[in-house]
């Protein structure tokens, strides 16, 4: 993988306050919970490094001479409704009776359709931007581990072939989502890419861990072994912003081995749970806060890399969440932006 902006990422290591940053050197302040649990931490609402690259000359060629682009991305968590949906859906039963019904029918008879298997609607969305996006799913297994509970009904994606096949079609992107407890053992990640890949029947290039688990290098040092080309894992899981001050993606740096690491990372910078529960499930601070960092992309021409999960689309008690990321894809649309998958943007960043 060979970055094609090399030399503005060595501009910035000769600044060490801006290099301490993008390495994050001190991160234990960083990684501190219940600063994430702030939704005013204004500072990481800053892409200074990537303003600053932009200033000096750094503006990627992204497709039709678009100025920035929104980078969209799902991780397909779950396609059976958990048990843990049942008593929102119940709730929520008024607002929309179509999809209440259907669900309840998958509740009495498994065999009917599931509630979240939604990529093609996902798609014909996104397709009214002329978007695409990368869906992040877990590799076929019989056992996957979601949480530490384990309450979540898992879903083997053998048993969705048709539907990969069609996402590949539409020229969207598959990438693969890793098991809660395989992301730092390297056999297990090798392994996982290999099943997966024997679906896709193409190489999965790019790689997001379940629940953001990620180690400090040694999480892209890993993926890099494993084969990947690009990992979007990168990102608050309590709240959002740009946690390394770029607003692009970036090569990793290694602080003890003194290296980059040949991985190209698409820092995840907002996702959706994370945003809404950050701001007390508030729509309208919820667009605030994502409004104000589209409009730091288009001021440093960079890749705004966000992440809804597939059962948005299909929850009654999640509207507000589908708004939302309707609401920036109409805004971004408006403001010229180049809404599309991690693969797209990779290729303009390669050489
Ligand atoms: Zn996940």
């Amino acid at each position: 993988m060979n970055y094609k902006y090399m030399d503005q990422i060595y501009k910035i290591k000769n600044i060490q306050s801006m290099w301490d940053k993008y390495c994050l050197k001190n991160n234990d302040t960083l990684f501190n919970k219940d600063l994430m649990k702030i939704s005013n931490h204004s500072q990481y609402y800053n892409p200074n490094i990537s303003l600053f690259l932009n200033k000096d000359g750094f503006s990627p060629d992204y497709e039709d001479n678009k100025k920035f682009s929104i980078v969209l991305t799902h991780d397909i968590d779950d396609i059976y409704l958990p048990f843990t949906h049942y008593p929102y859906l119940l709730t929520n039963f008024f607002s929309d009776k179509k999809i209440f019904l259907s669900q309840i029918k998958w509740i009495i008879n498994k065999k009917n359709k599931p509630p979240y298997l939604n990529f093609k609607s996902i798609i014909d969305i996104e397709k009214n931007y002329g978007a695409k996006s990368t869906f992040f799913f877990f590799p076929p297994t019989d056992k996957i581990i979601r949480n530490i509970k384990n309450t979540y009904t898992p879903y083997n994606v053998l048993h969705f072939e048709k539907e990969i096949k069609t996402i590949i079609d539409l020229d969207f992107e598959i990438g693969m989502h890793t098991n809660y407890y395989s992301y730092n053992l390297l056999n297990k990640v090798l392994d996982e890419k290999i099943k997966l890949e024997e679906i896709t029947h193409k190489q999965i290039l790019g790689v997001r861990n379940h629940f953001l688990r990620f180690d400090i290098p040694g999480s892209w040092e890993l993926l890099h072994k494993a084969g990947f080309e690009y990992d979007t894992t990168f990102g608050f899981s309590n709240s959002v912003g740009f946690k390394n001050g770029m607003c692009h993606p970036f090569i990793p740096y290694n602080l003890i081995s003194k290296k980059f690491i040949p991985i190209m990372e698409f820092p995840l910078h907002i996702m959706d749970g994370a945003l809404l529960k950050s701001v007390n499930y508030n729509f309208r601070k919820a667009w605030k806060i994502t409004k104000l960092m589209i409009d730091l992309t288009i001021s440093c021409n960079g890749v705004l890399t966000i992440l809804f999960h597939n059962d948005i689309f299909s929850s009654l008690y999640k509207s507000d969440w589908l708004k939302l990321y309707r609401k920036i894809l109409d805004y971004s649309y408006e403001a010229n932006g180049w809404l599309t998958n991690c693969i797209s943007v990779y290729e303009k960043f390669v050489k």
